[in-house]
């Protein structure tokens, strides 16, 4: 049956088309559905992927499904996945487009997704002069005025990593907040100057930020924001079927990518918290191999009870 798959990914941004690479190696028969809202889609450039540094999203899609799609087992689905039931081995999918796909394995590398912003002026320089990860975007910012928005008393550390970068940073805590006056003479011996006023709004050009305007009327020129947005999962779908969730909204897996559900494995963003390309492509690589062994350990095993069946239905006369 064409619609009839050994594994379905959901989801494919790194860690989706990485497992889709090693399962396509493994002639395993799959589809990669995917609706294509990767979360670093505000952004130009990927960094930090050996080999892949500085390319832009398409192309390092662009180049994904090229190589991917030298193994023919694997196919590819821009579309929605709405509701999956059934257990292991027979998985029923169903998409926006109205296909039903069938699936023994299902693997979720549904990302996660931002929790809208609610500072003014924030969605507008998102991706181009603010960003959430110091490891994928300080290089270009270095040695520049920047502006870290912390809350957090834990998040100290944050300013303490993009110190590394630039020694021109100053704090925003965008109101209440946990720090203590140990913590504040830290920064200040550090000449980083810490504001408790909530912030009014984020002027720019061009995407470009240019201040930060505080509601107590303080005016900070930067060139670059960091922040820590709230993130939820990329979809319900994970534990609709039960899949077990931690506090921080992942996926609880396995280093393998097992979940708790037979059948279900998942890898990436939804699956962890460390939020690299890199690190999600070898999630989903690692859980390709798993599913992988675990298909063809029930395979093997099919063929010994088919086998065995057989021998006992054979007459004597036959067998002998
Ligand atoms: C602003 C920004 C900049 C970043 N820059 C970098 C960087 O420079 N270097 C780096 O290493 N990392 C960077 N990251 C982190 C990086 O984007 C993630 O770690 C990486 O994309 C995670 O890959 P993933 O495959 O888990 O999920 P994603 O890439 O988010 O892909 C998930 C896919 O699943 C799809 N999907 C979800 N639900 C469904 C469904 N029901 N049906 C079909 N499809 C579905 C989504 O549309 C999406 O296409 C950045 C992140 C942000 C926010």
């Amino acid at each position: 049956m064409e619609n009839n798959f050994d594994v379905v990914i959901i989801g494919g941004g790194p860690a989706g088309l990485n497992a889709a690479l090693v399962l396509g190696r493994s002639r395993k028969n799959v589809i990669v559905i995917d609706d294509v809202q990767p979360r670093n889609r505000v952004t130009k450039e990927t960094h930090g992927f050996l080999t892949r540094d500085g390319v832009s999203l398409d192309e390092f899609r662009r180049i994904a499904i090229e190589q991917i799609s030298s193994y023919p087992s694997v196919k590819f689905s821009e579309e929605t996945v709405e509701t999956i039931t059934g257990t292991d081995g027979q998985f029923t999918i169903k998409t926006s487009n109205g296909t039903v796909y069938q699936s023994k394995k299902i693997v979720f590398t549904v990302g996660k997704k931002d929790k809208p912003l609610d500072i003014e002026g924030l969605a507008a320089v998102y991706g181009k002069s603010a960003f959430v990860c110091t490891y994928c975007d300080a290089w270009e910012l270095r040695n520049q005025p920047l502006v870290i928005i912390v809350k957090n008393a834990k998040s100290i550390l944050g300013a303490k990593m993009l110190s590394g970068w630039s020694n021109q940073l100053t704090v925003c805590t965008d109101g209440p907040n946990e720090w203590t006056d140990e913590q504040r003479e830290d920064l200040k011996q550090h000449n980083i100057d810490a504001f408790d006023s909530p912030i009014d709004r984020i002027e720019s050009i061009e995407g470009m930020v240019q201040q930060i305007i505080l509601k107590d009327g303080t005016t900070i020129p930067c060139k670059g924001i960091f922040f820590a947005p709230k993130l939820v999962s990329g979809s319900n779908l994970p534990r609709e079927l039960g899949c077990e969730i931690n506090d921080a909204g992942s996926v609880v897996v396995d280093t393998f990518g097992k979940t708790n559900v037979p059948g279900i494995y998942s890898a990436g963003d939804v699956a962890s918290e460390l939020y690299q390309a890199v690190t999600a492509a070898s999630m989903g690589a690692l859980a390709a191999m798993s599913i992988n062994s675990e298909l063809q350990l029930e395979a093997w095993e099919n063929l010994s009870e088919f086998n065995l069946n057989k021998n006992r239905e054979q007459p004597l006369s036959q067998t002998t």
